[in-house]
């Protein structure tokens, strides 16, 4: 999987590719197959609009393998391709499996998929690079852990190959062992693997291995000018840093973030030592290492597996799903779940949010156990994995948010206070209802939630009496429930008091779920046994009024304006 990070996408159109399309996915557990809405059944997502889904994935830089005609992928493609910018591996396949053909993406490693693809379909690659076809490999495109220097040099240089020049290797390229290179130990085209800093010379393709790892403290000041200063003097090319290091107890510092992200590497930490040095020894055994004040940088024999050096600052994402349908899910939230290691939650809320990879482990529990799955949730966090808390509808409106910040509130575990965390929202249940019956929270409304289950019922009356004075639409989560069957029908004599029997009332059940219902009553016709703990109940204001809509149902929506006083 050469150059590939992001997992690939498998596009069809049509049931008769759902069978070649479980075959490519065997080679990628982590691809999921997205069928056409209404025409595939048993895909993994499903989109609506084929073009602008593959041009969303291309603009993403997702690989794209499409089972459908070359011709349609090309079209819908077509006008993103003047643009500069990112270009992932497209490639096409034959519904039948009989054919796969590498479209984009060369240097992505599109050759390097279309061989895995034909390799596990029985068929040969419609490979058209001659320098991938002459070499059996793509010289441009090394594998990770290595750098190209100079694109443009490079292309000469393989130009210069196959037009009959030889080449010697210098260096360490265990890649280029089963490679059909035209080697010849007095050739004057030489590839160069390594990570000192050299002019790049002509007949030369200089490739940097990325074995070098850079140890900071966040005092300094212009860090990445100390960084850069500090390589050039050990002679070092910056392609060839892997990345920083710095002690666990600067995990939170800004000033780190940033300079790993100006150049563009990653930034792992380690238990601060008596010195960097020290560190870094500890974190990259194997190493030369050397130093100057404020730094250390230490050079391994072969490019570093920076998941094996340090750990990753941990993260934990309280996300909302939305109600349910996939399209109501923020983009946001759909990125969160993609890189998600973790994923914890009540079982329900959980499966809504998959499907999930192989590798993704769940961690599903009961609905009542919410501080105990934050906390859990920390301490995976902590660990410097990266953590995924899931609530329905908005993670901030009774939901997982609350007890998250609630449990960090109450430790003194440094370690959780390092956690990046952050909460991403999501459209709550009261106005994915309202936008299904109209616009019924047009006006002032109050949000409340029935369950006495953490707060006295005195207060919810209390509430209730008042926000039913005040002439707010009221929108009531948690209704009802078995464990609370009688409180509902006390809740509405209360409001019955200070409000006309003919108020609207919107009763949504099972919003953007499959079996949705959704339908409008008088409050003096609302019945307890209407309502469930799946039901959002929406009860009008004084202005508050109804209208017939085209498809026989009724449209609701509180004015914007309120009558002024007589
Ligand atoms: N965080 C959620 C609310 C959790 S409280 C949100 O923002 O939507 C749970 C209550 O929300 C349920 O008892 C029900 O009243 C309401 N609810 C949640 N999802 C719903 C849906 N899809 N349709 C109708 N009501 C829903």
């Amino acid at each position: 999987m050469a150059g590939m990070n992001k997992a690939p996408v498998i596009v069809i159109l049509g049931p008769g590719s759902l069978a070649t399309a479980r075959r490519i996915q065997a080679c990628y557990p982590q691809a999921l197959i997205h069928g056409l809405e209404g025409r595939v059944e048993g895909a993994d997502r499903y989109y609506a609009a084929f073009g602008d889904t593959l041009r969303a994935l291309y603009q993403q830089d997702t690989p794209i393998i499409a089972l459908c005609a070359a011709g349609i992928v090309i079209r819908t493609l077509a006008p993103l391709l003047s643009e500069k910018g990112v270009e992932p591996p497209v490639l096409v396949v034959a519904e039948d499996g009989s054919a796969v053909v590498p479209l984009l993406g060369g240097l992505g490693g599109v050759n390097v998929m279309a061989r895995e693809i034909g390799e596990a379909l029985g068929v040969s690659a419609a490979i058209t690079t001659s320098g991938e076809l002459r070499f059996g490999t793509c010289l441009l495109n090394p594998p990770e852990g290595y750098a190209l220097a100079d694109l443009e040099q490079g292309k000469r240089f393989v130009s210069d190959l196959l037009a009959g020049e030889t080449v010697r290797v210098e260096g360490d390229a265990p890649w280029l062992e089963h490679a059909q290179l035209p080697a010849s130990d007095e050739a004057q085209r030489t590839i160069h693997v390594g990570s000192a800093l050299r002019p790049a010379s002509r007949d030369e393709l200089l490739i940097h291995a990325r074995c070098v790892v850079v140890a900071v403290t966040a005092g300094s000041a212009d860090l990445v000018h100390q960084i850069r200063e500090e390589l050039l003097r050990a002679n070092i090319a910056e392609p060839a840093l892997a990345c920083l290091l710095a002690s666990e107890a600067e995990m939170t510092e800004p000033a780190l973030h940033e300079a790993a992200k100006a150049l563009n590497v990653a930034l792992r930490f380690a238990p601060a030592a008596e010195s960097l040095e020290r560190m870094l020894a500890d974190a990259v055994p194997q190493a030369r290492v050397g130093s100057a004040v404020g730094l250390a940088h230490a050079v391994c024999p072969a490019p570093v597996d920076i998941d094996r050096v340090g750990r990753r600052r941990g993260r934990l994402a309280v996300i909302g799903l939305g109600p349910g349908a996939a399209e109501l899910m923020v983009p946001a939230v759909k990125a969160e779940l993609a890189r998600a290691q973790d994923v914890l939650g009540y079982e329900t809320y959980v499966r809504m949010a998959g499907p999930f990879r192989n590798d993704q482990v769940l961690h599903c529990t009961d609905n009542r156990e919410e501080m105990q799955r934050a906390r859990h949730a920390f301490e995976l966090a902590a660990q410097g994995r990266s953590v995924v808390v899931v609530s329905s509808g908005d993670p901030g409106v009774f939901a997982m948010a609350a007890a998250v910040l609630e449990a960090l509130h109450e430790s003194s575990d440094p370690a959780w206070q390092r956690v990046e965390l952050e909460i991403l929202p999501g459209v709550s249940a009261s106005l994915a209802t309202a936008a299904q019956a109209g616009a019924p929270l047009g006006h002032d409304f109050c949000v409340m939630s029935l369950s006495d289950n953490l707060k006295p019922w005195s207060i919810i009356e209390k509430r209730l009496d008042l926000a039913a004075q005040a002439d707010l639409v009221l929108a009531f989560y948690n209704p009802i429930s078995k464990s609370r069957p009688h409180q509902l029908g006390v809740a509405l004599e209360l409001v019955r008091r200070h409000r006309d029997p003919g108020t609207p009332v919107v009763l949504g059940r099972d919003i953007g779920r499959p079996g949705q219902t959704l339908r409008v009553v008088t409050l003096g016709e609302l019945l307890p046994e209407m309502v469930d703990m799946r039901t959002m109940v929406l009860v009008g204001s004084s202005t508050t009024c109804t209208f017939p809509r085209a498809d026989g149902g009724q449209w609701v929506y509180t004015p914007r304006w309120y009558p002024a006083k007589p």
